[in-house]
């Protein structure tokens, strides 16, 4: 079973008021991008990882990459104006792959456990994604800002990465995103819409997405903490 790993990387980094793309940006001294792949090493899944990069930064990314994994057979690929654009130009790469594993580059702290169970349920099941329970009560306002609907909190979970599926489901998915205009912020739910299954798969809150100058000062205590 070939699997391959996609890092949608494209992102500006904007909210986090960087000066370099976001992942990019040194956590313990160390580029994001860095951290997110060493946890995928362990797997063997990093060497031909396809990483999207952010416009005209491949020089960068390479510099960033250079001698910081054991293997390096890494395909490094401009991303696309949205995340999902991205991953569609990543899934174009992933020829030949039974499996894919999509990773957000902003996530540094994802385990091996979730990455196989992830793994595994998508080579039984077509797709997963890791979540977890929503802790917070879930508001969706009305266009003016006011609390419009409270969902019950039991049923929702908040979405992570990676994702992962069987290749031909997410190349579905896109496809029918891309025909029907429809512009979401992750991939599972592209699977969901087409009429696929998605396995949940729990996570933990440590398997945060670095986004604001908080995120990145709390990234840094659990670095130096070793809690992660
Ligand atoms: O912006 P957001 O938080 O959804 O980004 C999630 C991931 O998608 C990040 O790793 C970011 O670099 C990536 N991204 C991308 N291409 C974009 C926007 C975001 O690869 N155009």
């Amino acid at each position: 079973m070939k699997i391959r790993l996609i890092v949608p990387a494209a992102g500006s980094g904007e909210r986090l008021g960087a000066a370099c793309p976001k992942a990019l940006v040194p956590l313990a001294g160390i580029p994001l991008l860095v951290h997110t792949l060493r946890r995928f090493e362990a797997l063997g899944l990093a060497h031909d990882a396809i990483v999207l990069h952010a416009p005209e930064a491949r020089p960068r990314f390479a510099a960033a990459l250079n001698g910081a994994l054991a293997q390096q057979d890494i395909v490094l690929t401009e991303g696309g104006a949205t995340r999902q654009a991205s991953v569609a130009i990543g899934l174009d790469h992933a020829d030949g792959a039974d499996i894919v594993v999509i990773h957000d580059a902003a996530r540094p702290f994802i385990t091996s456990q979730a990455i196989q169970a992830s793994i595994d349920a998508a080579a039984e099941c077509g797709a997963a994604t890791v979540a977890i329970p929503a802790s917070d009560t879930i508001l969706v306002a009305d266009n003016a800002g006011y609390l419009d609907t409270t969902p019950d909190r039991s049923r929702l979970w908040c979405c992570q990465t990676p994702q992962t599926f069987r290749r031909d489901v997410i190349r579905d998915a896109h496809a029918t995103a891309a025909r029907e205009g429809y512009a979401g912020t992750d991939d599972a739910t592209l699977v969901r819409r087409a009429g696929g299954q998605v396995k949940l798969i729990p996570g933990t809150s440590l398997n945060l997405k670095i986004t604001t100058p908080a995120d990145l000062t709390l990234a840094e205590t659990i670095v130096k903490e070793h809690l992660a």
